[in-house]
């Protein structure tokens, strides 16, 4: 790594908090690597107040770009020169890219769950859907699914602070992509739920429901509405196949699709904004192997 890096290098940075953890330093670094680009990445501990700071050093040291992770999403897209569409609806970011002085921020986790249904077969446009939830994730995933063309998106959210913004997404959406029919239930209306999936082509699970440690819950309770053609997603990457899909998957439904792919190709899409190239992601794989 020391060898590459020259008077040249070009920084990019994943910044939130905390970061110690994250896997995309050594992600980044090998493409980088692989694709002979002068560039490296770091990871920097950066709280939510700390945002305006961070992007002023981002400008000033001329960075490519920055992928952003809690507590910082919506502070950054506050302070972006320009916003994707998604981005600009959502009111987060979590990948920016310094276009010659202009930070332009964008939200990559929906466009990532659109390419793994696209990797798995399954196109959202005209598409009926399902989404459990309405935090950062599922939010991401309604608003890039309008974008792209689904026909409807029912949302069931328990009756918590998220409901408000459930809401909130369907309003804009209402407005924004007026051709997509959004609508909000609240997930303690099990008969709604029932009555919604049953005209669905997609069900999503949006929320934590399942994540370890809370493996052994699955917010489809009623297994009768598993069928074969309904396609069952999750953003869950862990376990890899959540309580939702393996029931989903022995109750005969044809299609079970977990988190983990849409984590890669919310990656896949970053790389792309950052460099033009496409990841190159196999080979990644093989050298973590
Ligand atoms: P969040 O805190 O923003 O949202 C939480 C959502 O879960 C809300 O809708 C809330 O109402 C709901 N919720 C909370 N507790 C619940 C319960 N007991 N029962 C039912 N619903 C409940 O969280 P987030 O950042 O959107 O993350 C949600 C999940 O998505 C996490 O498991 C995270 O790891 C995963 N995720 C995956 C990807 C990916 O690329 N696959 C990306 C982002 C997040």
């Amino acid at each position: 790594m020391e060898q590459r890096i020259k008077g040249t290098t070009g920084l990019l940075a994943l910044i939130g908090s905390p970061v110690g953890h994250s896997g995309s330093p050594d992600m980044y670094n090998f493409c980088f690597r692989y694709h002979n680009l002068d560039y490296c990445y770091m990871a920097f501990d950066i709280k939510e107040d700390q945002v305006p700071a961070a992007l002023d050093a981002m400008r000033l040291f001329n960075m490519r770009g920055c992928n952003v992770t809690m507590p910082c999403k919506t502070a950054a897209a506050q302070n972006m020169d320009e916003l994707s569409d998604a981005a600009r609806i959502i009111g987060a970011v979590n990948t920016i890219v310094n276009e010659n002085g202009k930070l332009v921020g964008h939200m990559t986790d929906g466009i990532g769950f659109v390419g793994n249904l696209r990797d798995h077969g399954v196109d959202v446009k005209g598409k009926k859907m399902v989404v459990l939830g309405a935090g950062g994730a599922a939010t991401a995933i309604q608003v890039q699914c309008a974008l792209d063309g689904a026909a409807s998106i029912s949302i069931f959210n328990p009756n918590d602070p998220f409901l408000d913004r459930a809401k909130n997404t369907a309003a804009k959406l209402k407005k924004e992509v007026p051709d997509c029919d959004v609508q909000v239930f609240c997930i303690e209306d099990q008969d709604k739920l029932k009555e919604e999936i049953a005209k669905a082509d997609i069900l999503v699970n949006g929320t934590m429901a399942g994540m370890k440690p809370h493996e052994d819950v699955s917010l489809i309770t009623d297994k009768s509405v598993f069928r074969p053609d309904l396609v069952v997603c999750d953003v869950v990457y862990n376990p890899e196949e959540t309580k939702l899909l393996r029931e989903a998957r022995e109750a005969g439904c044809a299609k079970t699709i977990g988190g983990k792919g849409m984590l890669l190709w919310q990656g896949v899409a970053a790389y792309k904004l950052y460099t033009g190239l496409d990841m190159p992601v196999e080979e990644y794989k093989k050298f973590q192997a």
